[in-house]
């Protein structure tokens, strides 16, 4: 039996690089199935590009490098430093301890997920947390499934399929690239029926558009966009008592969701599920990731009628949440129950009110480390900015922060940040690259970190 090729000429065979004592290490920690496949792979562009790689540990230690660069998962932690707190590319709410542990706990074994231990017998999915979602905002049933636009397209195809549905026309909006609200109406199989202008609608308008073939009237909160100056759209309330008197249910896509009101933590105001419900609402939307500060998921609350039909609907199994989403909410809703204590323990809230101060702070602490980790060539100054709301929220109302701005600012410096072990996201404007550090919560990784970049450059 032949040894581990060294100068053999021009390249090694498959079977002698594997022969090599290295091969043994890379086997042991990725497979031999693996470790055959890269030595495969790297003499057969060796060949072709007529590279002379004539030792086997020369070709292992490039398969070592392509073996570990291929075992990083694709999806990764980041420090999100972009100053847009819920960014839907970056995973929008950061969960509490609570809810990672339900779903650990969750995830490790059997759960009674659709089974009533008491009956011992079949029970239901939304039972874990349709009690909590009715206690906090007052829905006589509630259901939840994959997200808001999920949501939607159950409601809309359950209680308008073949029906026209009325919405204003100031309304009909597009929610990143691929949510817009005229094709989920087609998706759904109604009718889209566009009430008013672009700046104003009015009650007399809805009344025309109602017909004995409207399935329901939709009013979407307007969530990521303002509309200034001559407009008009018809309040929730009067809108409400007008659909009662037609006899359409009124379905409101409120979107961000806020369980309690912002602005007793000193935040903006956004409209909460309870007020839309105390407006009149049939049925209201929402999305859990957003304000809410949970998982990902989509709730139906108001009427117990109508929730029991979208529940009847076969599209409902098809949209339904896992067990890992409902330990995760159930988690997330029970914090709710204490107010008080909610800006402590819910990472959302807790990084929409960091306050300027304490973000200065942190970017004094945090600025010598990234000047040393960056030298001369580059020049670190602290920097008050404005962070945002993010996932819909109203993005003229910001929140004063505080960061990190590097000039001069480039692509290639912007790359280098993303190649950190923790990928970091800043944003270039203006020839600078800035750091907006209310999301920053791990200081010490960040900083850790840091060194790396000298090498890069
Ligand atoms: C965010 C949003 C949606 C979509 O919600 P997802 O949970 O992302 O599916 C729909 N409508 C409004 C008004 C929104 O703000």
């Amino acid at each position: 039996m032949s040894s581990c090729p060294s100068t053999s000429s021009p390249l090694p065979s498959v079977d002698g690089v594997m022969r090599c004592p290295e091969a043994q290490t890379l086997v042991a920690r990725h497979g031999r199935d693996a470790v055959v496949n890269m030595v495969r792979r790297v003499l057969a562009q060796a060949r072709a590009e007529q590279v002379t790689i004539a030792a086997g540990p020369l070709v292992l230690a490039e398969v070592s490098a392509r073996l570990a660069l291929s075992a990083q998962p694709s999806l990764r932690a980041v420090f999100n430093l972009t100053g847009t707190v819920l960014h839907t590319n970056l995973g929008r709410a950061v969960l509490p301890a609570e809810a990672i542990e339900a779903m650990v706990d969750a995830a490790r074994g059997a759960v009674n997920l659709e089974y009533d231990l008491e009956l011992g017998e079949r029970g239901e999915r939304d039972a874990h947390l349709e009690p909590m979602l009715c206690e906090l905002t007052g829905a006589e049933a509630a259901t939840v499934v994959n997200n808001n636009a999920a949501a939607l397209l159950l409601v809309l195809n359950t209680l308008a399929m073949g029906k026209t549905v009325p919405t204003s026309r100031g309304e009909l909006v597009e929610i990143g690239g691929s949510f817009r609200l005229p094709d989920i109406m087609a998706r759904s199989g109604c009718r889209l029926l566009e009430v008013g202008t672009t700046n104003r609608t009015h009650l007399h308008d809805f009344a025309q558009a109602i017909g004995p073939d409207s399935g329901l009237v939709l009013k979407v909160h307007a969530s990521n966009f303002v509309i200034e100056g001559f407009s008009a759209s018809v309040p929730e309330a009067e809108l409400a008592g007008l659909c009662r008197r037609r006899g359409v249910p009124f379905v409101v896509d409120l979107g961000s969701g806020a369980l309690v009101d912002l602005s007793r933590f000193g935040l903006p105001h956004e409209p909460t599920v309870a007020q839309a419900l105390k407006n009149g609402a049939d049925l209201v939307t929402f999305s859990t990731d957003k304000l809410l500060g949970g998982p990902q998921a989509g709730v139906i609350a108001g009427r117990a009628d109508l929730v029991a039909q979208v529940r009847r609907n076969p599209m409902k199994r098809a949209l339904r949440v896992d067990k890992l989403t409902i330990a995760a909410l159930a988690a997330v809703l029970r914090l709710y129950a204490d107010p008080d204590r909610l800006v402590q323990r819910l990472p959302t809230l807790r990084l929409l009110t960091r306050t300027q101060g304490e973000l200065q702070a942190l970017a004094q602490r945090v600025r010598p480390a990234l000047q040393s980790a960056l030298g001369a060539a580059h020049d670190v100054q602290i920097l008050d900015c404005d962070s945002q709301i993010g996932s819909g929220a109203l993005p003229v109302r910001t929140l004063p922060s505080a960061g990190l701005a590097i000039h001069p600012g480039s692509a290639a410096l912007a790359l280098a940040f993303r190649r950190l072990p923790v990928p970091v996201l800043g944003r270039l404007h203006n020839g600078r690259f800035l750091l907006d550090l209310r999301c920053l919560q791990d200081e010490d990784g960040f900083v850790a970190q840091l060194p790396r970049l000298a090498a890069a450059s």
